[in-house]
């Protein structure tokens, strides 16, 4: 699904260069569910973003479902990330004065999906994550978890391939995070790819897949068999304390 080759990235700041990715090799297929992990700096939203069409890259290749993206218009990236790609963020990024199903509604209506057709979506989207009563509601109404709920619901309506998120549980207790986890795991269930950023080794652990960014490397890629070494590893941290 995801192919990125000896990809680099270097952010300009005047005359300083800061060279963020050093060549990342990594491949995610259809249906996985990965995580990113890596100290703050490390790189991972410059990561992420790159993945979603938000960011260009300097030098490799990015293949995204068997297209290359390379040097795309903003109009093209634009319609690309809408056909292909979902996104939840840590602060959800809802549209303050819309209510819950028009937030959900929202990539419909940038498809030219007339509003009857979008708002009856919305609803059956919104009706999946537990939330029908809500529709109505404005964001401030909405609890955390509520609010994040409504986000997986818009990332969810325009049937994307792949999921990308940043920390989509970094703003929320540990309860509501494993309940937003359960959400992930069900949608990913369905063959949706899902790349998450996290710092949080509990929710990292809840994926097929780790992958750690050190020094704009990728440092470690932990999989499957090895997440039990994983989560012994970090067992003091599971612990409540
Ligand atoms: P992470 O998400 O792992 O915390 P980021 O990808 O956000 O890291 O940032 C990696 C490095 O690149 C950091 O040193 C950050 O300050 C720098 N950086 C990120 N975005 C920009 C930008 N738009 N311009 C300049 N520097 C940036
Ligand atoms: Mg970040």
């Amino acid at each position: 699904m995801i192919t990125l080759t000896n990809i680099h990235k270097s952010y300009q700041m005047g005359t300083n260069s800061l060279h963020v990715l050093k060549g990342i090799d990594l491949e995610i297929k259809q249906g996985e569910f990965v995580s990113i992990m890596g100290s703050s700096g490390s790189g991972k939203s410059t990561l992420l973003n790159i993945l979603g069409i938000l960011d260009n890259y300097d030098q490799g290749e990015y293949h995204l479902d068997g297209k290359l993206i390379q040097n795309m218009s903003e109009r093209n990236a634009a319609k690309y990330r809408n056909e292909t790609l979902g996104f939840i963020f840590q602060s959800f990024n809802l549209i303050s004065f819309k209510n819950a199903m028009e937030n959900v509604a929202l990539p419909l209506y940038y498809q030219g999906v007339s509003r009857r057709k979008r708002n009856a979506l919305a609803l059956e989207y919104l009706d999946k994550l537990g939330l029908k009563p809500w529709a109505e509601h404005m964001p401030n109404e909405l609890s955390g978890g509520q609010k994040q709920r409504v986000a997986i619901a818009r990332a969810l309506i325009s049937q994307p391939k792949v999921i990308l998120a940043d920390e989509p549980t970094g703003a929320l207790d540990t309860q509501t995070s494993y309940e937003v986890m359960d959400i992930l795991k069900e949608i990913n269930k369905d063959g949706i790819s899902i790349i998450i950023v996290t710092h949080e080794h509990d929710i990292a652990a809840m994926t097929d897949k780790i992958i750690k960014l050190k020094d704009g490397y990728i440092g470690d890629l932990i999989i499957n068999g090895d997440l039990a070494n994983f989560k012994k590893s970090y067992a003091k941290e599971l612990q409540p304390a």
